[in-house]
Parts: structure tokens; sequence; C-alpha cells
């Protein structure tokens, strides 16, 4: 879909003239939400699960470039990233609200754009945007989601239920994200010392994709109902494979051997990294922003595992004394440090 590039002030259409025309394109997927927007609060109900929440706050140069990011880019991976959290609770997000702080310099269609993908990625994975904030911003765009989810009681999966023994598994491929944006911000500066000069990313649609447009893992959630695995720990990458290796860990009590050669890393993102001399290895490591899941099962379930596409054994959990530790390629232990990407 191409983006608007008619230009409507904000100014003229005022905050609720803004917020009408922004929540207008909202679909209702679920029972659960008895009042969406339009009233002071919502209204939903779960059953007899239990209620996930989780929220995240985007602000515009702190976690993302407006120069290489399409608004409605943004929007889609606003709402998938909060999403993200709930899956790696091993729950279903069923609702969001989104607030926005927006400053003049934005246009009412650049706005649309950003709902437009957040709408899409709303439908996309049947959830429902149930309310939200409006407000000026005196500079650049701030967002904040919120994802509302349900669970069994019973299914639900925390960060500290890995045992010694367990398997570490990770779902596709990592990296890529961070070679994406590699990628992007080369060509930004290449762009902003020649703006003759068109960004040059031919035979890069995948870790661009992975970077602008990341997906969550719904499908596995479905896949451990399906094949009757229920992970002893859980969490979504979201900084890094190392610094979340470390969260399991020391929320589990536990220690871990990662077998570096295991690792699943897809061939553009190998080649790319190489290219900017990076060690592939360490973009997976630190790169972050791959919302795959990183999970433990009991070693009972390996059959279950083990031909499974999109799961990869990548190592196995040790008692806590035995440490945190990568077996390189070579075969040499190195305990391992987590790089995370921090935001500050
Ligand atoms: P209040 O004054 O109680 O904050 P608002 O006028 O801000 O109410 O909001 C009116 C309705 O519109 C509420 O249901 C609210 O959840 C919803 N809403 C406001 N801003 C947004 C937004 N950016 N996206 C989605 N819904 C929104
Ligand atoms: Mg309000």
């Amino acid at each position: 879909m191409l983006e608007n590039s008619s230009r409507t002030e904000l100014e003229s259409l005022g905050e609720f003239g803004l917020i009408d025309l922004l929540t207008s394109h909202i679909k209702i997927h679920h029972t659960s939400t008895l009042k969406g927007v339009g009233d002071d609060a919502a209204v939903l109900h779960h059953e007899n699960k239990r209620t996930v929440v989780s929220t995240d706050l985007l602000l515009e140069g702190v976690h993302f470039d407006l120069s290489y990011f399409p608004l409605k880019h943004l929007g889609y991976k606003a709402i998938v990233v909060n999403l993200s959290d709930i899956y790696a609770m091993n729950a279903t997000p069923k609702q969001v609200t989104v607030s926005i702080g927006v400053s003049s310099k934005f246009s009412l269609e650049a706005i649309e754009d950003l709902y437009a993908g957040m709408l899409l990625a709303c439908n996309r994975y049947e959830v429902d945007l149930v309310g939200g904030d409006t407000s000026s911003s005196k500079q650049g765009l701030v967002i904040s989601v919120t994802a509302i989810g349900e669970a069994n009681e019973s299914d639900l999966v925390y960060r500290d239920g890995a045992k010694p023994n367990d398997l570490l598994c990770v779902t596709g491929d990592l990296g890529g994200a961070y070679i994406g944006f590699q990628l992007l911000e080369r060509e930004k500066r290449v762009f902003l010392s020649n703006p003759e000069v068109q960004p040059d990313l031919e035979g890069k649609d995948y870790i661009v994709e992975r970077q602008l447009k990341p997906e969550a893992r719904k499908d596995i959630i479905q896949l451990f109902k399906d094949i009757d695995v229920k992970p002893t720990s859980m969490i979504d990458i979201s900084d890094g494979l190392a610094s979340e290796i470390m969260h399991l860990c020391s929320k589990s009590k536990v220690g871990m051997n990662l077998h570096e050669e295991k690792i699943p890393i897809d061939p553009q993102t190998y080649e790319t990294a190489r290219d900017f001399d990076l060690d592939p290895t360490l973009t997976a490591l630190s790169g972050g922003e791959d919302y795959e899941l990183l999970f433990t099962v009991s070693q009972a379930d390996f059959d279950k595992i083990k031909s499974q596409p999109d799961i990869t054994i990548i190592g196995y959990v040790t008692e806590a004394s035995e440490g945190i530790n990568m077996i390189s390629k070579s075969g040499n232990k190195h305990a391992l440090k987590a790089q995370g990407w921090k935001a500050f």
C-alpha cells in the first residue's frame, strides 16, 4: 500500500476528531471484548482464564529512527513486539491498548499510516484494539502499547522453570534484525553524505524485513498445543540470545551450555555480517530484536521437538555451579557474556 502523500494538520482536527478517525476502522475479533473504544474504560471478560499483561514504551530517537522506518511498519512492529511478550508466557494475546504522543511535525496522514500498520497487525494476530490515549508531544513521536492476553493457569510458562538436563531450544533464526539494522544505518549515512545515491538494499529483503517487519511466534504457541509440549521455561528474544539465556539462568537458578555450531543463522544474515566484518555468532548473541522464542523442554519431549523444522536444539541446562558457557565450533568452552542491546 502506498503511504499517504497529502498533508492535513492535526491542529485542524483536535484530539477528539483525531481519536474518532483513528479508531473508526477498528474490528473486534473476540467476545471477551465486552466494551472497546468509546467509554472511559474498556471492559474485558476472560472467563476462567488467567489474564496476562505486558507494556512497552517506544520513543523516537531512542527506539526508532523515522529516517528509514516507514510509519506503517513502525505501527506494525509496535504491536508485534508486545504480542511477542504475551506469547513468551505461552499465552494468547486478545486485546491491546495504544497510547500516542505526537508533535506538530506529523500530519494526520502520517498518523493514519502508523495506525494502518497497527490495525494490520491486530487483524493478522486477531487482537482487538480496545483503547488508548492521545496527546500532543513537544518533540517527536511517543508510542506505548499494552497487550492483554489469556491462558489457562496450567499452561503459563515462566522464566524460572528450567531444570538441569532440560534441552535449550530456539525458534527460527537469529541475528537478522541486527544485521538489517546495520544495513539501514549504513544506507542512511550514505544518503546523508550524498542524497543523490539511492539505497542499495538489493538481495537483502530478508534481513531488512527482519528489522522493519518482525513477526511474533504465534504459530509456535499453537504448535506446543498440537504436539502437547509445555516448555519448562521461556522468554522472547528482544535483546539478543546471550542476554536472554542469562535471564533464564538467573531466574531458574541453573547453568547452561550453548553450542555455537547449533545457533541457527540465515545465510543472508551470515554473509552480510561477514561483509560488515562482524562475527555472525556475535550478531546472534548480542544483536537482539529477533522476537524468536527461547525455551527449555524436558528431555522426555526430545522426540516431539527434534524434527520440528522451526525449532533448533542449541544446548542444554546444567547445574548453576557449572556456569553459563558457550562451546565454540572448535570445542573450547567459554563463559558467555551478555552484551544486550541496551536502550541507554
Ligand atoms: P479520557 O478523557 O477518558 O482519557 P479519551 O477522550 O482520551 O478519554 O478517549 C476516548 C476513547 O478513545 C477511550 O475509549 C480511549 O480508550 C480511546 N482512545 C483514545 N486515544 C486512543 C488511541 N490513540 N488509540 C485507540 N483508542 C484511543
Ligand atoms: Mg485520554
